[in-house]
């Protein structure tokens, strides 16, 4: 250590360049948002050897007057920002360091021009210093071209990963700006090969550009599997589409969230989607959906994070509650909705057209539950048994699926899925309210743990007792298990309990209550229903029918699978030809 010296600019352009790049993707990223906000309706985005050795940006946008040419390129400096609108920033950038951060770390050839007379500049920096600039003949709009990014920062360059996993970051991210600007034209080129190419849809209405967007980037199977979220509270608007639990992924690569058309990257929103999806979705899968949420620029800190990739919400308590129960109300309605198979639209599934049509037709299945509340108390007459939502039972076959016939068609049902909900439902309300129906074991069943487990779940067994579960410590390497809930009392307990201490056992930090509960509920409802396999009595059945009309969001199970599918008997008739 010497005397302190003031770091020059090269070196300091290199750490914020540690900040605001961490890859290629983040360079892409920076380029694009310039794009974006200087109003470009194309963007061209050609990039090599996952961005190692070329990422080029061009776009159609308002251009760089020649005096701002050099200050562009230098830290600090913005067209973006001023005393005004610190803190309401409309603007993707705002930071003025982002083209300072990339031209110290690569070298970069800029073109620009902003007059309608093709009078361009073209200037070139390496590893920040400047090599030239010259007049040159270009149309409006910039071109930035990086070379051999990280060239002099080498430490960084052995950080990267493969040349096929910074392409998809690329790729992804490519993929999200399109989605949330579907007005504008978007091109990437990976080595040669067109990835994305995405032409605005001339449809009148906004909401027809976005699904046509979505379909020409994600599929339409994607479409297919979502409903539209649009709902509006305290100034702050959330629209998007969010997935069917039916449809589920083992990551959250299928989750796009945007805040004020910023591609965010934020935990706690999307630790807000999994509470949102939690009852109907096993905890390790993931739903798909795209969710722009729009707040007054002033609720909103943007500058959290040197690459913007968080934000701070100025109400979020609000935000969290506004989100989770408008998705659930949504899907609420959508899994109170049996899967119908053979109706005209699910025949005609793959031809791609008219989504809003597709969207509204989705709603129409909606399965009408408040009838059966008036039909509650029923008396169990078979003369009108079929006029109940779920009709009457019939047969089981498979020993697991249920026939039954509705006074407009057929319904089967998958017994455990749909006991699963059933079960589900019970626990959990009978654990807010307190009001857990136990059985007592008549033979007690003992269960031998490793000394370890035993004191890891030792004053975990207090809280288990308010489920119904009563297992005390049984010598020194067992448990002994003498009450269970009632509902599940012919279930293989010892297996049950085994799974259960596991549980606690390796989720050391319990969640919250309420994630707790669920969790334990499930792995209750999970083993304790009746399992395919069983054969049911005709009565069995139909009681089972009722309950799960009374019972919430009884059209999955909570995997997120259908408990039961309908067919349409004006369609099985045109199937035979008979209408
Ligand atoms: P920021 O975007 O935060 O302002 P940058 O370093 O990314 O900072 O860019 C600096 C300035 O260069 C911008 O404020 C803008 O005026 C200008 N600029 C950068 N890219 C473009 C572009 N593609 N088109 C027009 N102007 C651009
Ligand atoms: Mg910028």
């Amino acid at each position: 250590m010497g005397q302190i010296k003031e770091l020059s600019d090269n070196i300091i352009n290199k750490i914020a360049a540690g900040e605001v790049l961490e890859r290629p993707a983040s360079a892409v990223k920076e380029l694009v948002e310039n794009s974006l906000d200087a109003n470009a309706k194309v963007i061209d985005i050609i990039v090599r050897d996952g961005g190692k050795t070329e990422i080029s940006v061009s776009d159609d946008g308002i251009g760089i007057q020649e005096e701002d040419l050099k200050k562009a390129v230098s830290r600090h400096a913005t067209s973006k920002l001023n005393e005004n609108n610190f803190d309401r920033i409309k603007t993707l950038g705002f930071r003025g360091e982002a083209l300072s951060s990339i031209v110290s770390v690569a070298e970069v050839t800029l073109r620009t021009s902003a007059k309608d007379n093709s009078e361009g500049y073209e200037m070139k920096i390496i590893s920040g210093e400047e090599k030239y600039c010259k007049p040159i003949k270009k149309k409006r709009g910039c071109l930035v071209r990086v070379n051999n990014l990280f060239f002099s920062t080498p430490a960084r360059l052995k950080f990267l990963k493969s040349e096929n996993y910074e392409s998809l970051l690329i790729k992804r991210l490519v993929q999200k700006f399109s989605l949330i600007f579907f007005d504008v034209q978007f091109n990437l080129r990976i080595n040669n090969k067109q990835l994305i190419s995405t032409v605005p849809s001339n449809d009148k209405n906004w909401k027809d550009r976005f699904f046509r967007r979505v379909d020409n980037l994600l599929g339409s199977e994607f479409l297919e599997n979502s409903v539209e979220l649009s709902e509006e509270k305290n100034n702050v608007k959330i629209f998007g589409l969010i997935g069917l639990p039916t449809f589920n992924y083992s990551n959250s690569n299928n989750q796009f969230i945007f805040v004020n058309n910023r591609i965010i990257n934020d935990k706690a929103l999307n630790s807000i989607m999994r509470v949102a999806y939690k009852d109907f979705m096993f905890h390790d899968r993931f739903p798909q959906l795209i969710l722009n949420i729009q707040c007054p620029h002033e609720h909103l800190d943007i500058n959290v994070h040197p690459m913007k990739n968080e934000v701070r919400f100025e109400n979020f308590s609000f935000l969290k509650s506004f989100i989770i129960s408008s998705i659930r109300l949504k899907l609420q309605f959508i899994t109170d909705k049996p899967s119908v198979i053979n109706s005209p639209r699910s025949l005609n599934r793959n031809n791609t057209g008219d989504y809003q049509t597709k969207l509204s037709l989705k709603e129409e299945n909606t399965y009408d539950f408040e009838s059966v509340e008036q039909k509650k108390d029923y008396i169990y007459q078979n003369y009108d048994i079929e006029s109940y939502p779920l009709g009457h039972a019939r047969s089981q076959f498979h020993n697991n699926y249920i026939i039954s016939q509705t006074n407009e068609g057929i319904v089967i049902v998958d017994q455990h899925a749909a006991h699963e909900r059933i079960v589900y439902e019970e626990l959990k309300d009978n654990y807010y309210n307190k009001k857990i129906n136990t059985q007592i074991l008549l033979i007690p069943i003992i269960i031998n743990l490793e000394k370890l487990d035993l004191d890891v779940i030792e004053n975990k067994l207090i809280l288990l007792e308010r489920y119904g579960l009563k297992i005390e410590f049984f010598g020194s390497t067992s448990v002994i298990v003498r009450e269970v809930p009632a509902i599940i009392a012919n279930c293989d307990i010892k297996l049950l309990v085994e799974k259960l201490i596991q549980e606690i056992v390796d989720d050391q930090h319990f969640d919250s209550l309420e994630v707790q509960v669920n969790k334990i509920c499930s792995t209750l409802a999970c083993y304790g229903s009746i399992r395919s396999g069983r054969e049911l009595q005709v009565e069995e059945m139909n009681n089972l029918l009722r309950k799960m009309e009374q019972t919430k969001y009884s059209a999955q199970c909570n995997h997120g699978r259908p408990t039961f599918i309908k067919l349409d008997l004006n369609e099985i008739e045109k199937m035979f030809k008979r209408k």
